[in-house]
């Protein structure tokens, strides 16, 4: 950067004696998907301390039910439109829901909560000099006329659709994050995450992946949406976990994509799913939502020759890991010879 800006403030925990050792790390939307494998992935750590906020909109306490009572760990109900006060090094802020049905469900929530919840965090980083890594989305490159999508495009946004609150609200959570940077010094990082599976996914969350588990192990139709031939790419969720931390470590602002780059038409995910959890159930082609991206795949140089992070897991792998989670929490158990 050729930009001159004031030094960021020292963060207060950072050079006090008591936690030199450790680091204070908050988590926003920890409760969640995402959030959740996150925190237990930084809780492995015995040098930190992890703070997880969350209003449990689509988060739930279950997720984190095994680290609530432990020693280095805090769960705080709280909704990041809020202003919050706390003392942290670093912020991962993962806050706004991610699934198109509950990010319409409340539109204008959604936008607070990316623009007044991005805001309230820099204030916050801003305070305390902690680092803040935002996790903004594929959304970003909107229906894209570039593929795959690199860092260098900006899009091709609808700023008046059913999908602006989302895609519209982290490109301006995206301003934010550098205007603090250049304005105030703050130490930022942004991932632009693309789409992600695991375990702990609400099981009718309407994304696809859910969708078509918890369909297979049902027994219901597959539903498809049309026409089929439109494109995702599918990272497991503890990949995508392992890309973030390796950003928030790392010197470098981004935004860098952090994704699977492995491509597959919904109608290729659907045979995939049959063949792996329940060759018997059908697939049927039912109407799509408006502005569905017709494609969408990460191009992943930078997160590999910056932060030296490829993804690992395939999904076939991945699938039925899933699935062991989703037959657990519906209670149906796998079929013999199936
Ligand atoms: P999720 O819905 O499971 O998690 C989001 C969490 O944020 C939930 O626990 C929810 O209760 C909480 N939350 C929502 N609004 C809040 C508010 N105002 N105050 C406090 N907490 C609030 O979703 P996820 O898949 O874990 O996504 C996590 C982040 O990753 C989101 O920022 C999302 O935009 C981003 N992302 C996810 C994907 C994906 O495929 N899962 C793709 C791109 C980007
Ligand atoms: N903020 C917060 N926690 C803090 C510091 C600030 O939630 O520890 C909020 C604050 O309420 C404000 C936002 O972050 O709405 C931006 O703060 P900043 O100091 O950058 O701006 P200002 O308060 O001057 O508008
Ligand atoms: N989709 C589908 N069947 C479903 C749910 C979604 O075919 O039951 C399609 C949807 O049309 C889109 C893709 O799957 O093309 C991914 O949708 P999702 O909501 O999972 O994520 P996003 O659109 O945010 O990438």
């Amino acid at each position: 950067h050729t930009i001159t800006r004031p030094p960021p403030t020292p963060s207060p925990l950072r050079f006090s004696k008591f936690f030199q050792a450790n680091l204070r790390i908050l988590v926003t939307g920890g409760a969640g998907f995402i959030g959740s494998h996150l925190v237990d992935k930084l809780m492995e750590n015995e040098k930190h301390e992890v703070i997880a906020v969350d209003n449990y909109f689509t988060g739930s306490k279950d997720n984190l039910k095994k680290w609530i009572g432990h020693p280095r760990f805090e769960l705080i109900r709280h909704d990041v439109t809020q202003p919050l006060l706390v003392e942290v090094d670093q912020i991962y802020h993962l806050a706004c829901p991610a699934s198109p049905i509950f990010y319409k469900y409340n539109p204008v929530k959604t936008i607070k909560t990316n623009v007044i919840g991005t805001l309230n965090m820099l204030g916050l980083a801003k305070r305390v000099g902690a680092r803040i890594l935002l996790t903004s989305t594929s959304e970003v490159y909107g229906d894209p006329l570039e593929h795959p999508q690199k860092e260098e495009y900006w899009g091709n946004v609808n700023p008046i659709g059913v999908r602006s609150c989302y895609d519209e609200g982290k490109r301006v959570a995206e301003t934010l994050m550098f205007d603090y940077h250049r304005q105030h010094g703050i130490e930022i990082r942004i991932a632009r995450i693309f789409n992600t599976y695991g375990p702990r996914m609400n099981i009718d969350d309407g994304r696809v992946v859910s969708n078509f588990i918890a369909q297979a192990i049902r027994g219901e139709s597959l539903t498809v949406q049309a026409p089929g031939t439109q494109t995702r790419s599918f990272c497991y969720v503890s990949d995508m976990v392992d890309g973030l931390i390796r950003l928030m470590g790392g010197d470098h602002t981004g935004p860098i994509n952090i994704g699977n780059p492995g491509e597959f038409t919904m109608m290729e995910l659907a045979e995939t799913v049959k063949e792996l959890v329940d060759p018997t159930v059908q697939v049927k082609i039912v109407e799509n939502t408006p502005d569905d991206p017709r494609q969408r795949k990460p191009d992943i140089a930078k997160a590999k020759g910056l932060l030296g992070w490829e993804p690992k897991i395939t999904l076939r792998e991945g699938l039925p890991l899933m699935e062991d989670d989703f037959r657990q929490r519906l209670a149906v158990p796998k079929k013999q010879n199936n």
